[in-house]
Formats: structure tokens, C-alpha cells, sequence
């Protein structure tokens, strides 16, 4: 099959490798699109530690081709997403609910392995690491059944691109792991596809004002034209002062999320809050950032707080969004707006880095 291969950092070939066989509790994905992710983007450049080489590619949808022999549920031809929550549904936090901080999820998400702890890709017998236990940026992709979504036959896989990681993730934060309440005063630092999204799920959840921060304007001219937000910022040196004065009574936010996770952009967050409000961490740029909290914050009720893939379960939440998504309550397939051939991936990234996009997907034509 063909796939694009990332052999080294800022190199990504497109090469012919085995077709993947799936495990016992494993399915194969004829992939149809798969959205791409900045944290494909963060691997690639180095920025992100990966054994190579790696098929990157986290957001699949597609048609199930091949089922392991333990798969219940799901059968071939059953149109999927692919989530990049896949519960091991043993280990304590799974106990608990939490399955998007799953024990075994952190163990094997970045390994290049299977959660069984055995490679599944291969070129001419040579192991080929895997992402996310998905490696999507390929015509076929080995997934394991808790992190496959079925989802219903009446609606174009291409418009759910992305919904397997950033699109789920930005509504997840804003809607799971801290509700916007109705008439709430929301800021989203960061309008890329993450940023968006949360911007789309406070605006479900009847947030009054939702404010589009970024320091690139097509990105929050992009935010308004969709309806996510309600105000914008470009982002500046005075950006807390500006969120302040468009909070309703000049004393900061009731829900700051940071979509960009880059340096000094919780303390912005935190600093742009009220007293009593939430500060909500989506986005990282770096996994060695660190920053600084003021003690007088958190006394004053500040809440901090973070979320790894939106919080979701996948089994309830991805079908749930596409419903959301069918009564037109949450139009996130509008933040796709390119699409790529795999062979144009080298252009895709470069799209990416320099803001020619919300957010893009590969299609493939089988
Ligand atoms: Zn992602
Ligand atoms: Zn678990």
C-alpha cells in the first residue's frame, strides 16, 4: 500500500509498504480521509519524540476492509472513525470513566507498537513504527476496536475528517471537561481547527460571547465568518488588557481555553480570567513548556485545568457530535476547507505552517 513515511525529522517519503495485518482485537481501515493534525506537523519537525521511521497520521475515517478474529460490533464495509482515545477499559483511571487518560494509552500511543506491545507495520519485513496506534496517512490503516467509532452510512466520511483528534478535542474542552454554561463569557486563544471547534461547542451550550484570539487575522476573520465567535482579537502585547475589556463586567473571562499551548499562553489565560473562572490547557506546542501559576489566583478560585483529546469517550461522544452535527447544532465539518492527495502531503504541512488553512485532510481515491 501506499504511504507517506516519516524516516527521519523534516523527512517524509512516499513509499510502497505491507499491507498491515490486524491482531485478534484489531481492525483494517480502508482510509478514506484523515485530517491533519499539528501534532503530525510537531513529529515531523522534531519538536515531538517519535522512534523512527513512522507512518504519521491520526485522524482516519473509512471503510472496515479486514476484522481480527476477536472483534465483536463492527463488521466489513461498516463506515468508521477512528478516535485517538482507544481504552485499554482495564487498567484504574478506565475503572474510574477516564478513559482519555487511560494508563496503557500513554504507554503505547507514542511507542511505535500495538497496545498488545508488537509492531504491525512493516516494508519489505522492516518495522515501520506506528502513531497513535492508527497511521492513517496510508492507504490502509491496523487500528484497535476501542478507538474505531462506527458511525451512520447517510453522511460523507470526508466531512468528518478531523473528529478522530483536534475537532473532537476542541469540542470535548469546551463541552466535557469544562461545560460552558449558557450565558457565559467564553475566550479561545487560538483559531486554528482545535480552537474553532471549542469555540463551535461553547456556542452549542449557548455561550453569549465567545472571543476568537490569534495573532494571524484570516484565522479569526475565519472564527467570525463560521459563527464560532462572536468577537475577535488579533493578538498583541496588550491582548489580556483587550479581553478584559471585552469581558462583561472588565474583570476577565468565565472560560479562557488555550488552544495553542505555546510559551506564556496559560499565563495570558490565567490572567484574562475572572476570579472563580476557568483556565482550560488544549493545546501543546512543546511537552517540556512550563509555566508560572500566582498562588493569589488559585485563592481566588481561578481553576486550572487541562484535557487530553477532549475528554471524551469516544463510544458515546463521537456519535454523539455527528448527531449534534446533523440537526445542524454543531457544524465542525465546515472547519475542514482543503483537501489533499497523499502525494501533495509535502504541500499540505507546508499549508499548515504557514496558515493557508483552517484545517486540511488528505483524501484518498481507492
Ligand atoms: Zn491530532
Ligand atoms: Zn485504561
Amino acid at each position: 500500500m501506499k504511504a507517506a513515511v516519516c524516516t527521519a525529522i523534516d523527512t517524509l517519503e512516499l513509499q510502497d509498504v505491507d499491507l498491515p495485518e490486524p491482531g485478534y482485537d484489531e481492525v483494517r481501515i480502508k482510509i478514506v480521509a484523515t485530517g491533519i493534525c499539528h501534532t503530525d506537523l510537531s513529529v515531523m519537525r522534531g519538536n515531538f519524540e517519535v522512534p523512527k521511521p513512522v507512518i504519521l497520521g491520526h485522524e482516519g475515517c473509512g471503510y472496515i476492509d479486514k476484522i481480527g478474529p476477536e472483534v465483536s460490533g463492527l463488521a466489513i464495509g461498516d463506515p468508521v472513525v477512528c478516535s485517538i482515545i482507544f481504552p485499554c477499559y482495564a487498567c484504574p483511571q478506565c475503572d474510574r470513566g477516564a478513559l482519555s487518560v487511560c494508563d496503557r494509552w500513554f504507554e503505547v500511543a507514542f511507542s511505535g507498537v500495538m497496545p498488545d506491545g508488537t509492531p504491525r507495520l512493516t516494508r519489505n519485513g522492516e518495522r515501520i513504527n506506528s502513531f497513535f496506534c492508527q497511521s492513517s496517512f496510508a492507504e490502509f490503516a491496523v487500528v484497535p476496536v476501542s478507538g474505531v467509532i462506527k458511525v451512520p452510512r447517510d453522511i460523507e466520511l470526508n466531512r468528518l475528517a478531523g473528529l478522530s483528534c483536534g475537532i473532537a478535542t476542541g469540542l470535548g474542552a469546551s463541552m466535557i471537561r469544562a461545560p460552558v454554561e449558557s450565558g457565559a463569557t467564553v475566550a479561545v486563544l487560538g483559531a486554528g481547527g482545535v480552537g474553532i471547534a471549542t469555540m463551535l461547542g461553547a456556542r452549542a451550550l449557548e455561550a453569549k460571547s465567545v472571543i476568537a484570539v490569534d495573532q494571524v487575522s484570516s484565522k479569526v476573520e475565519a472564527a467570525l465568518s463560521l459563527g464560532a465567535a462572536t468577537e475577535g482579537i488579533i493578538a498583541g502585547p496588550d491582548v489580556v488588557e483587550e479581553i478584559l475589556r471585552l469581558s462583561p463586567h472588565g474583570n476577565g473571562v468565565d472560560y479562557f481555553f488555550d488552544a495553542v499551548g505555546g510559551p506564556s499562553t496559560m499565563e495570558t489565560g490565567i490572567a484574562a480570567t475572572r476570579n472563580g473562572g476557568t483556565v482550560c490547557a488544549i493545546g501543546i506546542m512543546r511537552g517540556d513548556l512550563e509555566y508560572k501559576v500566582p498562588i493569589r489566583g488559585l485563592i481566588n478560585e481561578k481553576i486550572i485545568t487541562g484535557t487530553n483529546g477532549g475528554s471524551i469517550e469516544p463510544r458515546a461522544d463521537i456519535p454523539r457530535f455527528i448527531d449534534m452535527l446533523k440537526k445542524g447544532n454543531l457544524p465542525f465539518d465546515r472547519i475542514t476547507d482543503r483537501y489533499y492527495a497523499l502525494e501533495e502531503i509535502h504541500q499540505a504541512f507546508a499549508d499548515l505552517e504557514t496558515h493557508q488553512m483552517i484545517r486540511g485532510a488528505i483524501l484518498f481515491e481507492h
